[in-house]
């Protein structure tokens, strides 16, 4: 083992070399650097405004929903590591790939079929594009190649995903020249519990309608737009865009990237709906936040057409596809999950943050609070300042990760009612200091 860098050689070399996300080179904010995390939480190499511990408010990105360090998803990869951490997955496979395939077809809605595995959400939704494509090129329809979305959405960071992002917010704007054209329909009327607006829905139809020639899909985040903007909406909006797909001959992409493995209560957003989609994208909570892999399943219509089609091959293959390691604790990560009354956790951390939430819309600057399963939001009326919002978060001892106009979290499930109200007593007071 080579010799321990102090913390401060650290981050000269992490200044020097190393890219954070959605930042410049080098970066303007200092990183914290993190010894290790057990639980819900984190701890720093060295104590950060007089802490040695922060509670995790962010779940890593949505993703390690049983807390770090679990025995039980650790003796999954240690397990796995002892007999092969990875092999190729073309003309090979194995138990833990095999295994997963077939538990996500046991969960997610029928008539889901078939799991293609990727390494990243964002390739997961670059495959499930092209599969969406190639289906209606392999039925003779070529026309169909462009894709329909709302407004808000976010579904990654590579060219496909970028394209159907929010054409306004983000940081995609950029690029508008040079991605593909989609049809955008206006953001779904905010709200989990509001009835959809009949002159909303009537335009949504009317525009699959008159797009449906050129369409090979549509494509949203189901209930929760994430990254987008952390908007939630009735799941009614789902079953208007089911009918109007089968009525039009339009492919249905649900990205269930944030929102799968029980984060806004139902296992799946879709089940809010009671509708499937043709394909369904997974990722993030997927291994329980340990290893990169995510996930595009499809219907045996879609894979069908795909296979009997010109070229009757999905040609995609990651390097890393079907990793052993990352299949086993997502496998494991699973069981875990559907062990426990898993709903009874997320309802209990939504009653904490809905509790330790409300106080804050009246605070100043405040213009919303909402709360759906195990994701609390605070908007505010301006952009927030990130570096004085996460300091103020720190001072309370817990670690959120603001943006735009938005404080918020989505804890891990395991996270005890006192650390959920320490979370949203970090939030309100990051929304004080944003
Ligand atoms: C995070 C996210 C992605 C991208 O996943 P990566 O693993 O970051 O590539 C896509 N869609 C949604 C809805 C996401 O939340």
């Amino acid at each position: 083992m080579p010799e321990p860098l102090s913390t401060t050689e650290l981050l000269a070399l992490d200044r020097e070399h190393v890219w954070h996300p959605y930042g410049p080179m080098p970066g303007r904010q200092e990183p914290l650097v993190v010894a290790s995390a057990s639980g819900v939480r984190l701890r720093p190499a060295e104590p950060v405004a007089g802490r040695t511990e922060l509670v995790d408010g962010m779940s890593s990105w949505w993703a390690a929903i049983h807390g770090y360090n679990h025995p039980v998803l650790n003796d999954a990869v240690r397990g796995q590591l002892e007999r092969m951490s990875h092999v190729m997955f073309g003309g090979l496979t194995h138990e833990p790939a095999v295994r997963l395939a077939a538990r996500l077809v046991e969960i997610t809605p029928e008539p889901l079929r078939h799991v293609f595995l990727a390494d990243s959400g964002s390739v997961s939704v670059e495959v499930a594009v092209k599969m969406s494509l190639q289906y209606w090129r392999s039925l003779g329809r070529p026309a169909k190649r462009r894709l329909l979305t709302w407004r808000g959405g976010y579904h990654g960071d590579t060219w496909q995903p970028m394209a159907v992002c929010d054409p306004d917010g983000g940081m995609h704007h950029l690029w508008s020249g040079a991605l593909p054209r989609h049809v955008f329909a206006d953001a779904p009327p905010a709200g989990f519990d509001t009835e959809p607006d009949p002159a909303y829905t009537a335009r949504l139809r009317e525009l699959i309608a008159r797009h449906a020639h050129d369409l090979a899909a549509v494509i949203v985040e189901p209930v929760v737009q994430g990254a987008g903007g952390m908007r939630f909406h009735h799941p009614g909006l789902l079953r208007v865009l089911r009918e109007a797909c089968d009525e039009h001959e339009v492919l249905l992409i649900l990205d269930e990237i944030a929102t799968g493995f029980g984060r806004t209560g139902a296992l799946f957003a879709a089940d809010h709906a009671g509708i499937s989609p043709d394909v369904m994208c997974l990722g993030k909570a997927l291994t329980g936040g340990y290893l990169t892999m995510a996930a595009t399943l499809c219907t045996s219509r879609v894979a069908e057409g795909i296979s009997s089609g010109e070229v009757p091959v999905l040609a995609h293959g990651p390097t890393f596809m079907g990793n052993p390691l990352a299949a086993a604790v997502a496998g494991a990560s699973i069981d875990l999950l559907l062990s426990q009354d898993w709903q009874a956790e997320v309802k209990r951390v939504e009653a904490g943050l809905r509790e330790g939430l409300a106080a804050a819309a009246e605070l100043p600057g405040v213009r919303d609070v909402r709360v759906l399963g195990a994701i609390g939001v605070v908007q505010l009326d301006h952009e927030v300042d990130m570096a004085a919002a996460t300091r103020a978060a720190v001072g309370e001892g817990v670690w959120l990760r603001p943006f735009r106009d938005l404080v918020y979290t989505m804890p891990p499930y395991v996270t005890g009612d006192e650390d959920v109200a320490l979370i949203c007593a970090a939030v309100r007071a990051a929304a004080r200091a944003g």
